[in-house]
């Protein structure tokens, strides 16, 4: 009876939460994630037995009942799907680039930019033009008619942060074909969003405007890229033959998946983890984002473990189609405005299984600094970086409802080697860094759903 009014006393509603301080629970879960290792057995068994999982894909509807079965697995009160119409785009079995230089040809290593339309059975053949800038596009006026269009800016190396390079030169990527298309292009070309030098072409979305014909895309290696270059630099003409059997079908029904710990206080307040479920058709999407997706599995995980349940609700969110279309980021999103729940943080990893340092928080300055504060609990796996600016791609469709964006920053160094491209597999994940990263975001969830943001 004593420790009865014991417990009133410290806490109404709730009295257990009281018995773990944020120190003991970041202790508890960083010894348990590390001991155990268990983010890293799923990522082998989702890269293995899954593989790689473009929507529409078969791939994807045995990433939904993977996901599912692994999030009850893990302990969640609660699993559940949540319907979205998703893109189908599908690669095929032809992606042939052949550059003639004089009386040689050179075979490159390409492949269809996701979205791309196909190409005839013959193919393109024309001229190729190297730029390095829209602008370039846009001088090259009646000159680029009826040419290929090569744009070959490099990411700028001098970046620590390789993002931020990703973001200097994924433009070329994303709307190259556009630009190209407007001056009457027939073609495009895309050097590989990455600073290795290798024969990976690394894939990645692209975008059509309805009002433009739609030309086909290809990314190309590094190694064929600065190979092309160098033969345009030497000769005075070289022409490209491009064929590509890509092509875009009917959007399909699909899923987010979805499944949380539920709070007990405020179970209405909820603190989503998340990354996305789908992967390019390439590698198997071992860290982009394979890694988010365990680690937030993992999240799920270990603070069951903690045997005391939160105030607020815990939810991983697996989204949907995230790669080619946003779909499943946008559905979650749109479901939320028709509930009562309050989405107060959202902590997403998409940027690699690798050690983390930190957080990137996109906040107001008052929940920014309480967040900075919890910093000194995630010293414990080195993840106390706490930055400005920060998120991911599927939960910044929550903006709009005024959650905290926050997004895990792991060492950036390697992502882009393997991006998109055959070279992202297991091989390339370290366990003990990719559990870092679940501890971390495990550290933080808690904090947050104990505690709340406000005030
Ligand atoms: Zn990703």
């Amino acid at each position: 009876m004593r420790i009865f009014i014991f417990c009133i006393l410290l806490s109404v509603s709730f009295p257990v939460t009281a018995q773990l301080s944020h120190s003991d629970a970041a202790n508890l879960l960083k010894n348990k994630g590390l001991e155990e290792l268990a983010a890293y057995d799923m990522l082998k068994d989702l890269t293995a037995n899954v593989g790689h999982r473009l929507s529409g894909s078969d791939g994807y509807e045995k990433a939904v009942v993977w996901g599912k079965k692994e999030l009850e697995k893990a302990g969640a009160d609660s699993v559940w799907l949540e319907p979205v119409m998703i893109p189908k785009w599908v690669r095929g079995n032809v992606e042939r680039a052949t550059a003639l230089c004089g009386r040689m040809q050179y075979d490159l290593t390409v492949c269809a930019l996701g979205g791309s339309v196909g190409t005839s059975k013959d193919g393109i053949k024309s001229e190729v033009v190297e730029v390095h800038s829209f602008e370039e596009v846009k001088a090259l006026g009646s000159k680029a008619k009826g040419k290929i269009i090569f744009y070959n800016r490099a990411f700028d190396r001098t970046k620590v942060n390789t993002g931020e390079a990703y973001g200097g030169a994924v433009n070329q990527r994303t709307s190259g074909a556009i630009e190209a298309a407007r001056v009457g292009a027939i073609g495009v070309l895309v050097r590989s969003m990455t600073n290795a030098i290798d024969d990976e072409p690394h894939t990645g979305a692209m975008r059509y405007n309805d009002s433009i014909p739609k030309i086909p895309a290809a990314a190309v290696s590094t190694i064929d890229a600065n190979l092309l270059s160098e033969l345009l630099h030497k000769e005075r003409s070289v022409s490209v033959t491009l064929r590509l059997s890509a092509k875009t079908f009917a959007d399909v029904p699909s899923y987010n998946v979805i499944g949380e710990l539920r709070g007990t206080e405020f179970p209405k307040e909820i603190i989503v983890v998340g990354g996305h479920l789908d992967s390019w058709d390439k590698g198997t999407g071992a860290h982009d984002d394979g890694s988010g997706i365990v680690q937030s599995i993992e999240v799920i995980r270990l603070i069951k473990a903690l045997k005391v349940k939160t105030k607020r609700t815990i939810r991983a969110v697996l989204y949907a189609n995230e790669e080619n279309g946003l779909k499943g980021g946008r559905a979650y999103a749109a479901r939320e405005r028709n509930h009562t729940e309050n989405h107060i943080a959202a902590i997403e990893s998409d940027a690699g299984g690798f050690l983390p340092h930190g957080f990137g928080v996109s906040t107001d300055s008052v929940r920014y600094e309480k967040i900075r504060a919890y910093g000194s609990l995630l010293e414990i796996v080195g993840a106390d970086k706490i930055q400005r600016g920060g998120g991911g791609a599927d939960i910044s469709t929550l903006q709009s409802i005024g959650t905290v964006q926050i997004g895990l920053n792991p060492d950036s160094q390697r992502y882009f080697d393997y991006h998109h491209s055959n070279n992202d597999t297991i091989d390339k994940v370290h366990p003990r860094e990719l559990e870092l990263g679940s501890i971390a975001m495990s550290i933080l969830a808690w904090v947050i759903a104990q505690d709340g943001l406000n005030n």
